[in-house]
């Protein structure tokens, strides 16, 4: 049994992370491909590193207790993540997905898995009473993301599990935004949860990574034979690397978060920002059900400005908050989903689903709140008057 209660004092004992043999506080970088066996047909624990390794295998059990499922699976990527979710599927099955998931997400199940026949549409999954509607009997998930990208929508969790339970299929959710220190998805009654643990979970912009966590032993053995099959792992090395950034997530995230909600009542209070999008404004979308189903309004700030203002030119004129791809990482990030992170989408659909070519995406980081507000306030200012 765990000597702790708290989710804070999980996130640096939790899993087997220590090390028996030598009393090693962290887990060793166990940099091997096979294992000597003792025997013929003696079932070692470790046989070969696709299968399991113990530094993956501590890092998957940490991620599994921090979630509160049953069992956890580490991936090269965030991508390589949902491709062996996916992969549980079958030709024939579809899948309803958030109007705003992920672009990669979009694209995997648009040109790959498409062609095996495994398909998806797009609904809003917001609408919860619409949603049942779309499910028909090939429908055998919904895989969603709360709040979901780049419009920070939220979706009632509990809501889609108990659709999904009543029709016997599955509940998916892209945890990527707020990681287990802000929200729990198995608690709240989904299947399988997932992560790009490139972003939060990993925070310092330095490895790319994804996790898997489902609440069920059958579901984990499944997931189990896909990993081993497909075999798109996490190396030990980004294996150690990711618990090292898990230990500080903690205190990352409250610095992350205290930063966002200043930012976030800047921009609202700023005559050039037309649309502020951030779930811990109480006028948001779903402000209400993110209260209930997060700790708080998270990291991740859209807004828009005016017409009357360049947005080339607020993004040349930015000095510390850098332009790039991906999030939650210590640094603040900008980004143009429109020609960046969600390109692959195509333009109606965007214009559609409000991913207008104005909308600029913000990763707040955790340096000072007085100097990232001078740098965005300097940047509007530059790029005023067209
Ligand atoms: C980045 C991201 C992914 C993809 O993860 P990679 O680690 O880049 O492969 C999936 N979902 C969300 C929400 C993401 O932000």
């Amino acid at each position: 049994m765990a000597n702790y209660e708290k989710i804070e004092s999980a996130l640096i004992h939790g899993g087997n992370t220590t090390d028996k043999q030598t009393g090693s506080v962290n887990v060793p970088i166990y940099q091997t491909s096979t294992y000597q066996q003792t025997g013929l047909g003696e079932n070692p624990k470790w046989e070969y590193s696709r299968t399991g390794n113990p530094t993956r295998a501590a890092l998957e059990s940490l991620i599994a207790e921090l979630e509160g499922g049953t069992a956890g699976f580490a991936f090269g990527s965030g991508m390589a993540a949902i491709t062996a979710v996916l992969s549980l599927f079958k030709s024939g099955d579809k899948i309803l997905i958030s109007s705003n998931v992920y672009g990669g997400t979009f694209r995997v199940l648009d040109k790959v898995f498409n062609n095996f026949g495994i398909g998806y549409s797009i609904e809003d999954t917001t609408n919860i009473n619409a949603l049942e509607q779309k499910i028909t009997p090939e429908v055998k998930a919904i895989l969603i993301e709360s709040p979901a990208n780049p419009l920070l929508t939220i979706t009632d969790i509990a809501a889609v599990a108990a659709l999904t339970k009543k029709h016997g299929i599955l509940a998916i959710v892209d945890n990527t935004f707020m990681t287990p220190y802000l929200q729990r998805p198995i608690e709240l009654g989904a299947d399988i949860v997932i992560h790009s643990a490139t972003k939060y979970l990993g925070g310092h912009s330095d490895l790319v990574a994804g996790l898997v966590v489902v609440n069920d032993t059958k579901l984990a053995e499944r997931l189990a034979f896909i990993q081993n099959s497909t075999g798109g792992i996490l190396g030990p090395f980004d294996s150690f690397l990711l618990i090292r950034g898990i230990k500080t997530l903690g205190v990352r995230l409250d610095r992350h978060v205290e930063n966002a909600e200043k930012l976030a009542n800047y921009l609202v209070n700023h005559k050039g920002v037309k649309k502020v999008y951030y779930p811990g404004l109480p006028d948001a979308q779903g402000y209400e059900i993110n209260k209930r189903q997060a700790k708080n309004g998270g990291a991740m700030i859209s807004f828009e400005l005016y017409e009357n203002y360049d947005i080339k030119k607020f993004f040349k004129n930015l000095r510390l908050v850098a332009l790039a791809e991906s999030l939650g990482g210590v640094e603040s990030l900008v980004c143009h989903p429109a020609s960046m992170t969600h390109a692959s989408i195509p333009y109606e659909i965007r214009q559609k689903v409000g991913i207008t070519d104005g909308l600029i995406r913000l990763s707040v980081g955790i340096e000072n709140s007085d100097d990232l507000i001078a740098d965005i306030d300097n940047a509007i200012a530059e790029s005023e008057g067209m």
